[in-house]
């Protein structure tokens, strides 16, 4: 006899719930959904797992620039000044330096003495990544916070390059991570979201009050590809990590690379004890001149040219195609993929012996 189908279907997955609003049960502020912009399931189920990653409490954003956006908004009324460091993510201190009410200061990333004495004047929030990006140099997340919490500052570490699988930032004194989920954190290329993580109720209140008046949320369906990302977030990140370390080593050998930039292809103690599992997918070489690392980037077959990275396929850029850039005219920035790194060395070897 034919069973009858269950009244209540129970996925094992999160469905995608495309409503933008719920038919009004209790109370929203005891946590019920009620209207889209102020939550919904499927922003749980990613905030859930993100908070995981650092024990603590997450929140999607539409971007990772509208991330940092609601975080520099929630962080400065009461520290008016924000360090950033020239080597960061360029559209943060851009955006820093166009906030009217924010004393945005620009320093070089490391000088933590320079770092000291601005922070001294001021209580500020000093807004750092480690590993920079494009130079990947290390930034020491912890002293960086005893220096700035001296005067009632805060840090805020953009960890998007590193990951919470590599990095934990609120274990190293940051009162706030956030993360460009576009890059590897979904690891495919297919969406752009943002998020935080915070183990400050009142921070994290403050930045929840700016995403639902500002509106910069995040779509259903990108949050359940999202999530979908995540679930191999670790396994991602380690292969980019061991695949990127070989690569470096490789390019360090290889007559045609006149540079090789790469966390931990020197002895770091910095590193060791920030980063203990890996270095991170991203790494960036440089080459005799412009045209040569143009020939480089058009004779590979497998890495694909373009901006960007954390994706699972191999890319790479000359970064000073973009007029902001800082960094020297032939460096290539290149994000490691996660295919088996034979296939990655040999494509490298092909497109490098255009360059001799
Ligand atoms: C990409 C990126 C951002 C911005 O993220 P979007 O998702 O593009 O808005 C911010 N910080 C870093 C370090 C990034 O790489």
């Amino acid at each position: 006899m034919q069973q009858p189908l269950s009244a209540v279907p129970d996925p094992a997955v999160e469905p995608v719930y495309l409503s933008s609003y719920y038919r009004t049960q209790g109370d929203p502020a005891a946590g019920a959904y009620h209207y889209l912009r102020g939550g919904n399931p499927n922003w749980t189920a990613l905030e859930t797992e993100l908070g995981k990653l650092e024990q603590a409490r997450s929140l999607v954003f539409a971007s990772g620039m509208a991330a940092v956006h609601a975080t520099l908004l929630a962080l400065t009324p009461d520290r008016p000044r924000v360090i950033l460091f020239d080597v960061g993510y360029y559209e943060s201190r851009r955006l820093a330096q166009r906030m009217q009410h924010v004393d945005a200061v620009v320093l070089a990333a490391g000088d933590y003495d320079t770092v000291e004495r601005a922070a001294a004047e001021r209580p500020s929030v000093v807004w750092l990544e480690s590993p920079t990006n494009p130079l990947l140099q290390v930034v020491d997340i912890q002293r960086m916070s005893e220096i700035a919490k001296k005067n009632g500052g805060v840090v805020a570490v953009d960890n998007t390059t590193a990951t919470p699988i590599l990095q934990q930032p609120l274990d190293l004194g940051a009162a706030v991570s956030v993360y460009s989920l576009t890059k590897s954190m979904s690891g495919h290329s297919d969406l752009l979201l943002g998020s935080i993580a915070t183990r400050d109720d009142d921070l994290f209140q403050r930045i929840q009050d700016w995403r639902t008046s500002g509106g910069a949320i995040a779509g259903p369906f990108e949050t359940w590809l999202a999530l979908r990302g995540l679930k191999t977030v670790r396994l991602r990140v380690e292969r980019q990590s061991e695949n990127a370390a070989a690569i470096a080593r490789f390019l360090a050998g290889h007559p045609a690379v006149t540079a090789v930039h790469y966390p931990g292809l020197d002895p770091d103690p910095v590193l060791d004890r920030q980063m203990p599992r890996g270095a991170g997918p991203l790494l960036s070489f440089e080459v005799r001149d412009i045209a040569a690392a143009d020939a480089v980037i058009a004779g590979a077959r497998l890495i694909n040219p373009g901006t960007s990275f954390g994706g699972v396929e191999t890319s790479w850029e000359r970064r000073s195609r973009w007029p902001t850039e800082t960094a020297l005219g032939p460096l290539i920035r290149l994000s490691a993929g996660i295919e088996p790194v034979e296939e990655i060395l040999e494509d490298l070897e092909r497109a490098l012996s255009l360059a001799e």
